[in-house]
């Protein structure tokens, strides 16, 4: 009798987390994946945001890549810094059927229903987005704060003012550029960030004072968790 009791209890069990699984099963950690320049493809299994991304390879002699593009469709959305050529390239994005975050200069030219409205706090899936408009060239740059699973990620884009840096939550990643870290440490201006990862160098780049820091290789997997 007893155990048919724990037989029938199991059983039920085994039916309610197919039935009804747990809200949170999506949730995985925070995949990282090092695509080229300031390119990342970020997932927790649900949403995936690529940052900077679709690039023109080799754009002004930065890094050129060969890369397949994760075959969903649904649930991808760009985060785009600013509109050179080496950070995204419009005819390449329109191709495929992703969502974009960017400056106006960028989105302007998009059809409306590829564009998520640019607000002070934009959500994708999970991930909360903060843009901070920051200086870079003559164009219409922004850096962004991300918050995904109570992770902070912050994105400085190509931008070089050190404000941009001021008032940070504790990051559980740094995105920068070599010569914006260096200005960063020359000024002691560096957050408190867990990773530092660096973006837009070149292959083989020797960064100063970076001991501790990520520089990844095209196709390097980084896992946040
Ligand atoms: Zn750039």
């Amino acid at each position: 009798m007893i155990y048919t009791l724990k037989y029938v209890v199991l059983t039920g069990l085994l039916f309610a987390s197919v039935l009804f699984p747990a809200e949170n099963s999506h949730a995985q950690a925070l995949e990282v994946e090092f695509i080229g320049n300031e390119a990342f493809r970020i997932s927790d299994g649900d949403h995936t945001i690529m940052t900077d991304f679709p690039y023109k390879s080799g754009a002004y002699g930065y890094m050129e890549y060969e890369y397949s593009l994760p075959a969903e469709t649904q649930n991808v959305a760009a985060l785009v810094t600013h509109r050179h050529e080496d950070h995204f390239a419009p005819l390449l994005f329109i191709e495929r059927g992703w969502s974009l975050i960017g400056p106006a200069e960028i989105t302007a030219m998009m059809p409306r229903s590829k564009v998520i409205p640019f607000t002070d706090r934009i959500t994708f899936g999970a991930a909360k987005i903060t843009p901070v408009k920051a200086a870079h060239a003559n164009v219409e740059h922004y850096t962004y704060l991300v918050n995904w699973q109570n992770k902070k990620l912050f994105f400085t884009g190509d931008t070089e003012q050190l404000a941009v840096l001021k008032n940070l939550p504790e990051l559980e990643a740094l995105f920068i550029t070599p010569w914006f870290y260096r200005k960063a440490i020359l000024n002691q201006a560096l957050p408190a960030a867990k990773k530092i990862i660096i973006y837009h160098h070149t292959k083989d780049e020797i960064v100063p004072k970076c001991g501790d820091c990520i520089i990844p290789l095209q196709g390097q997997i980084i896992i946040l968790e």
